[in-house]
């Protein structure tokens, strides 16, 4: 697929980084499509649907959905018309290099910038801990930590080897640490202009 103007964004970051809430102010101001993967699962736990029924008990252990689950639905997602005309900014999706490698087969051309938003594990945690969600439990909190770890990070050199990574400090207040990530997506149009 490819966005006929849209911007194509993927923000990275650890559970608790506040990635969801910038998700959203970013897909405002940039008028792209907040492709939350972790949203489409819950409303499928609402729901009931097959896929729901599946994917609750995985989620409330703090696993990972299988990848081939995963991709299916984002890759349906990202050839709706909205994203197609407006562009996308994937929150949650990729977490594995294989969900990284499905990404490029589908929307290669289209993502212009990875972002991750960096807070320490200490600092994850004690948000977590505080903002008790029914998912996270301590041990659920443990665990989504480590794969994140295992499974996620690596995807930061991926991202980087092909010359589509920033880092933002996610450290600040919620208006300062999306002024970073809003200079970093225009950093972007800066470099694009001059090319
Ligand atoms: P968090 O960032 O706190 O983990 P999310 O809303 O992004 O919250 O995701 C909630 C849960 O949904 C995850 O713990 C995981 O079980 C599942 N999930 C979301 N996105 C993916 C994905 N790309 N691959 C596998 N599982 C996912």
């Amino acid at each position: 697929m490819s966005t006929d103007g849209g911007l194509g964004l993927v923000i990275l970051g650890r559970q608790g980084s506040g990635k969801g809430t910038q998700a959203l102010r970013l897909a405002e101001r940039y008028g792209v499509v907040h492709i939350s993967t972790g949203d489409m699962l819950r409303a499928a736990v609402a729901e009931g649907s097959p896929l729901g029924l599946r994917a609750r008990t995985i989620m409330d252990a703090g696993d990972l959905v299988p990848d081939d689950i995963m991709c299916e639905i984002v890759a349906d997602r990202l050839e709706r018309d909205d994203v197609v005309t407006h562009g996308f900014l994937l929150d949650g999706f990729p977490r594995t290099l294989a969900q990284a490698e499905a990404l490029v087969e589908v929307a290669g051309d289209a993502i212009d910038l990875a972002i991750n938003l960096d807070v320490p594990v200490d600092e994850v945690t004690r948000r977590m801990v505080a903002r008790g969600r029914a998912d996270d439990t301590p041990d659920a909190i443990a665990r989504r930590l480590s794969l994140y770890e295992e499974q996620t990070e690596p995807l930061l050199a991926w991202f980087d080897d092909r010359g589509r990574l920033a880092v933002v400090d996610g450290i600040g207040s919620e208006t300062d640490v999306f002024g970073r990530l809003c200079a970093a997506i225009e950093s972007l149009h800066a470099a694009a202009d001059e090319a």
